[in-house]
C-alpha cells in the first residue's frame, strides 16, 4: 500500500486544503505515515505570511533533498502560500520538488493525480471523508480583495471568490450525515461571502440556511473583518441558536495613523462602536483579535494605544505578532522596516502579559459555573472540547462521550484552558 506524509503550517485555510488531500489520498489507497522518509507522496503546505513562517518552510524543504536523492520514487510536493505564479524561480531554487500547485489549484493536482495513475478530481468536488471530525472546516471563500498593506495573501491567493450557497450546504449535510456536529466556515474576510455571487446572497443568509440543518448543532466562522461586519450578521449571531457567539475580529492596531498606513479601512473608534453594538446584540460573546506590533514607523505613543485598546475591550484572546516585511506588499515597497527587531519583541512580550493578565481574569469567572462543552477529542486520558465561546475545556469521564455535547461544572482555569467535572 501507498504512503502519503503531509505537513502543514499556517491558517485554517492550510489546514483545511489538507485535510481535503489527506481524505482524496486515502479514498485513492493511500495511508497515512507520520515519518517523510517512509512516504510515496509528501506534500508540504507552506505560509508565507511571516518571515519567520517561511523560514520553517524552506528548513522543511532543505530537508527533503536527501531524501529525494536517496529514493528517486519519492513524490515532494509542495501548495500553500509559497507556491507564487513564478513556479520557475521555485523550480529553480528547489530541483528535487516534483509537483508545484497554488492553494487551492485542484486542476493542477489532479493531472498529477493522473499521471501517477490515481483518479482526478472532478470539477466542483467537495469530497466528504468516511469519518469526518466532530468539528470541520469549511472553506466558503477564497482569496481576499483587501491588499491590507503588509499582507502578502492576496497576492498568493488571488481574488475573493465565494462558493455557492448550495454546494456549501450540500457539503455540510453531508458532514453531519457523517457524524460532523460542528462546522466552521473559512474565509480570509469570511464576512465578505456572497458578494461576487451572482445573486448577492451574505453570510447572515449563508448561516440561517445551514442552521436549519437536523442533527447539527453549532456553526461557528472566521475571520471577520471589521468593515464587513453587517448587523444583519450581528443580528442573525443573535438570532440563530446555533450560531456560536464568538467572533474573530482582527483589530491589527490601536492607532489611527498605524491602521491608516496598514490600509485597515476604519478607524479604532469605529471598531470599538462596532464592538459595542456586538456585545449589546449578542450578550456573552467571546472575542478574539490579531495585532501587528512594530509596523513601519510605529512610535512608543502608538503601541500604547494598541494596548489601551485591549485593556478596554478585553477580549478573550488575542493573537500578537511581530511586524514582518513581505515581498510584493506595498508596505515592503514603501516604509521602511525601522522598529528595531528588540523593539518589536518587547512591544510582543507587553502586550502579551497585558492579555494574559485579562483572560486570567476572564476565564477565572468561569469558576464554579457550569458550561456545556461539544467533547471533540481525547488527550493524555481526559475528554476535551470547547464551549460556544470558544473556550478549551478539560475533564476527566469513564463515558464514551465523544461528538456529545456535556454539561461541566469548572473547577481550575488559566488563560488558556479550562478544567472541570462533569456534571
Ligand atoms: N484576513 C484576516 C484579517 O483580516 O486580519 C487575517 C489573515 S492574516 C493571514 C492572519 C494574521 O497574520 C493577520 O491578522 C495579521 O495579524 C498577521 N499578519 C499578516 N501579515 C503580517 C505581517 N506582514 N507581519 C506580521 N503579521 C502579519
Ligand atoms: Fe490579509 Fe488584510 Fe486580506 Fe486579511 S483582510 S487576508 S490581513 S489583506
Amino acid at each position: 500500500m501507498k504512503r502519503y506524509h503531509i505537513w502543514t503550517i499556517g491558517c485554517q485555510m492550510n489546514k483545511a486544503d489538507s485535510d481535503f488531500v489527506a481524505d482524496y489520498l486515502q479514498r485513492a489507497g493511500f495511508s497515512e505515515t507520520e515519518i517523510a522518509g517512509e512516504a510515496d507522496l509528501v506534500l508540504l503546505n507552506s505560509c508565507v505570511v511571516r518571515e519567520h513562517a517561511e523560514a520553517k518552510v524552506v528548513n522543511k524543504l532543505r530537508s527533503l533533498k536527501g531524501l529525494k536523492r536517496s529514493r528517486p520514487d519519492i513524490t515532494i510536493a509542495l501548495t500553500g502560500c509559497l507556491v507564487d505564479s513564478r513556479i520557475d524561480d521555485l523550480k529553480e531554487r528547489f530541483p528535487w520538488v516534483d509537483l508545484f500547485f497554488r492553494p487551492q489549484q485542484w486542476d493542477v493536482f489532479s493531472d498529477w493525480a493522473e499521471s501517477y495513475g490515481l483518479p482526478g478530481l472532478t470539477q466542483g468536488e467537495t469530497p466528504v471523508p468516511q469519518n469526518p471530525p466532530v468539528s470541520a472546516y469549511v472553506p466558503i471563500i477564497q482569496g481576499c480583495d483587501s491588499f491590507c498593506s503588509y499582507c502578502v495573501v492576496p497576492y498568493r491567493r488571488g481574488r475573493a471568490r465565494s462558493r455557492d450557497l448550495v454546494e456549501i450546504r450540500c457539503q455540510v449535510e453531508n458532514l453531519v450525515q457523517r457524524g460532523t456536529k460542528e462546522v466552521t466556515l473559512l474565509g480570509q474576510i469570511v464576512d465578505a461571502y456572497g458578494r461576487d455571487l451572482p445573486s448577492k446572497p451574505d453570510l447572515a443568509d449563508l448561516l440561517a440556511d445551514l442552521n436549519s440543518i437536523k442533527g447539527l448543532l453549532r456553526i461557528r466562522f472566521l475571520t471577520s473583518h471589521p468593515s464587513f461586519m453587517s448587523p444583519k450578521l450581528i443580528q442573525a449571531i443573535a438570532d440563530l441558536d446555533k450560531i456560536c457567539e464568538h467572533i474573530s475580529l482582527p483589530i491589527q492596531a490601536g492607532d489611527n495613523d498605524i491602521l491608516k498606513a496598514m490600509k485597515r479601512g476604519y478607524t479604532a473608534e469605529e471598531y470599538g462602536t462596532l464592538v459595542e453594538h456586538i456585545r449589546r446584540t449578542v450578550p456573552d460573546v467571546a472575542l478574539s483579535t490579531d495585532v501587528i506590533v512594530g509596523f513601519p514607523g510605529e512610535t512608543d505613543e502608538q503601541f500604547a494605544r494598541t494596548v489601551e485598546v485591549l485593556c478596554q475591550i478585553r477580549f478573550d484572546k488575542v493573537h500578537i505578532a511581530g511586524y514582518s516585511p513581505r515581498p510584493q506588499t506595498a508596505a515592503s515597497r514603501n516604509l521602511e522596516d525601522d522598529v528595531t527587531p528588540e523593539t518589536k519583541e518587547a512591544r510582543r512580550a507587553h502586550a502579551e502579559a497585558m492579555q494574559h493578565e485579562i483572560a486570567t481574569e476572564i476565564n477565572a469567572a468561569f469558576l464554579g459555573s457550569t458550561v456545556e462543552v461539544l467533547v471533540e477529542d481525547k488527550k493524555k486520558g481526559k475528554w476535551c472540547g470547547r464551549t460556544r465561546g470558544d473556550k478549551l475545556v478539560f475533564f476527566a469521564s469513564e463515558a464514551s462521550l465523544m461528538g456529545q455535547l456535556a454539561k461541566v461544572r469548572i473547577d481550575k482555569a488559566s488563560p488558556f484552558a479550562l478544567q472541570g467535572t462533569l456534571a
